[in-house]
């Protein structure tokens, strides 16, 4: 059995008298420490898919498995212990706290989890060594997002979710930002998914599930993936 898959995942938002379909009939498996880039346009139901594995949303039909637990089967109290010991979250604008450290920032993330790993040391790991006394805003925006890659990882989670984690960044900085994601999934074992609208980062992933209006248009699998240089 997959670590993860989503069977006939649907899902719909009802916006008065018209229904949009976010999610239609979604199947996928997602291998343990496979390194996954879910791409397509705006408006394909990537976010929702996203929303749907950390749960964060439930769907409205189909079945969602992560490492044996049935999250389209939780209730909201079971979905919070999901999020909060089970999944890390990237974002696309870092989403960290102004007046609190980097230092600061992740370990108020690994105070809630079960088995944190050390702050300062996930700091390191990440690059950011030199920095544990920042503030965000005396951090560039490559750097904000290490901290939030740190701040997700510092909970020892079983799965990776980011949300377009290079959107706001320069080239060269956000190519820094996946190699990062990329090695952490080689060297840690941990399974991480990317969405993006970006296809040029497709090919640094062990499996490309392209989406569009809602369904699965292809998945690619790389033989060899694209190092990040
Ligand atoms: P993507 O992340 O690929 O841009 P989304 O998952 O955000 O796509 O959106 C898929 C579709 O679902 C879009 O048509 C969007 O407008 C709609 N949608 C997403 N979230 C909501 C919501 N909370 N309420 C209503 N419609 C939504
Ligand atoms: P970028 O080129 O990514 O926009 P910046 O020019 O914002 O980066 O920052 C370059 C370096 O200067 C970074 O290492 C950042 O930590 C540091 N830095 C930026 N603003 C401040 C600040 N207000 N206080 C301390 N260090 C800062």
């Amino acid at each position: 059995m997959a670590y993860i898959s989503l069977e006939h995942v649907v899902k719909r938002y009802k916006m008065g008298e018209v229904t949009i379909t976010a999610v239609d009939d979604i199947t996928f498996e997602i291998e343990k420490g496979e390194f996954v880039i879910i791409v397509g346009p705006s408006g394909a139901g990537k976010t929702t898919v996203l929303n749907i594995l950390g749960g964060m949303d439930a769907c409205d039909e189909g079945t969602i498995l992560v490492d044996g637990k049935e999250i389209s089967k939780c209730n909201s109290r079971q979905l919070t212990t999901y999020r909060r010991y089970d999944i890390g979250f990237v974002f696309q604008f870092y989403n960290l706290i102004q007046n609190l450290t980097a230092l600061e920032n992740v370990e108020l993330a690994a105070q809630i989890c079960k088995e944190p790993l050390p702050a300062e040391e996930v700091l390191r790991h990440v690059g950011l060594g030199e920095r544990l006394n920042n503030f965000p805003a005396q951090l560039s925006g490559g750097e904000q997002q290490r901290v939030a890659i740190a701040r997700a990882l510092a909970k020892n989670p079983k799965l990776l979710l980011c949300d377009e984690p290079t959107g706001a960044l320069d080239y060269i900085t956000g190519k820094a930002i996946l190699k990062l994601l990329q090695d952490t999934c080689r060297q840690q074992g941990m399974t991480v998914v990317v969405i993006t609208h970006n296809t040029a980062i497709a090919p640094m992933a062990d499996k490309v599930i392209h989406v569009k209006n809602g369904r699965v248009d292809r998945i690619v699998y790389n033989e060899s993936p694209m190092p990040v240089e």
